[in-house]
């Protein structure tokens, strides 16, 4: 199966540079005929449309990077999963660990998310990982195993929803988990959640990406910081 790779721009980006960005990555992407690979890019909520418009034509697909539980209402500055339908998008990411940490977003309310987005028809990524302090006490499993039995809502299959496991500790900050521990934390996930897909995310640069992406259980990877560069972007595709 093609692996997916996803970027999450976070906070960054205006039109200009952002839009030459998705210009190199369609014209990148459409000279590798390998079919290894699906790219998906998930700009800021401003991006969406301009982003949407360029890569139309292209095989890279677009979404969000979060949405609300409910479909509309009084919500001000929230978006909702059939806004980002509207737009074009396939898919929305879901419990990302700064919005856990920044926003207070429960499992819960990851769960509501991911069954709002699955109505929309989109694919839900939800993010899990555990903190330096529970790794280093050997709780990694524990914690990681009870955000996915309380995140994955029961609408999920393996067409709505794939499972992105980042460690929060290696989320730019350019500390990658080992292969060991990516091996071990995905055969533990793959347990867990049966034929969904699954994603490493944490540092992902192009230089170690061929090493994540060839670890079993690994089916993509969801990147941050590198997805900004676009010839970074491709190099970490083109290693799958
Ligand atoms: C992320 O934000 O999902 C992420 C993995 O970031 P980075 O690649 O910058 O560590």
């Amino acid at each position: 199966m093609p692996k997916l790779i996803v970027g999450n721009w976070k906070m960054n980006g205006l039109q200009a540079e952002s839009l030459e960005r998705v210009e190199k990555l369609a014209a990148g992407v459409q000279g590798d005929a390998s079919g290894s690979f699906h790219m998906v890019v998930c700009p800021p909520a401003t991006l969406i449309a301009p982003v949407a418009a360029k890569l139309k034509d292209s095989v890279i697909r677009w979404g969000g990077q979060d949405c609300h539980a409910e479909a509309s209402g009084a919500y001000t500055g929230d978006i909702a999963a059939p806004m980002l339908k509207d737009m074009g998008c396939d898919f929305v990411i879901l419990g990302h660990s700064e919005r856990r940490q920044h926003h207070g977003e429960t499992s819960a309310e990851v769960a509501a998310k991911a069954k709002a987005a699955h109505a929309s028809g989109l694919t839900a990524i939800i993010c899990v990982g555990e903190l330096d302090a529970q790794r280093s006490a050997g709780e990694q499993e524990s914690v990681v195993g009870r955000q996915l039995a309380e995140s994955i809502p029961d609408t999920a299959s393996t067409e709505n929803t794939v499972i992105a496991y980042e460690p929060v500790w290696a989320i730019g900050t350019g500390k990658t988990a080992s292969a060991d521990d990516i091996k071990q934390m995905h055969a533990f996930i793959r347990g867990k959640v049966g034929t969904l897909q699954i994603l490493y995310g944490g540092s992902v640069k192009a230089a170690n990406a061929s090493e994540i992406l060839h670890t079993e259980n690994v089916d993509g990877v969801l990147v941050g910081g590198a997805s900004l560069k676009a010839d970074e972007f491709l190099g970490i595709a083109v290693a799958s």
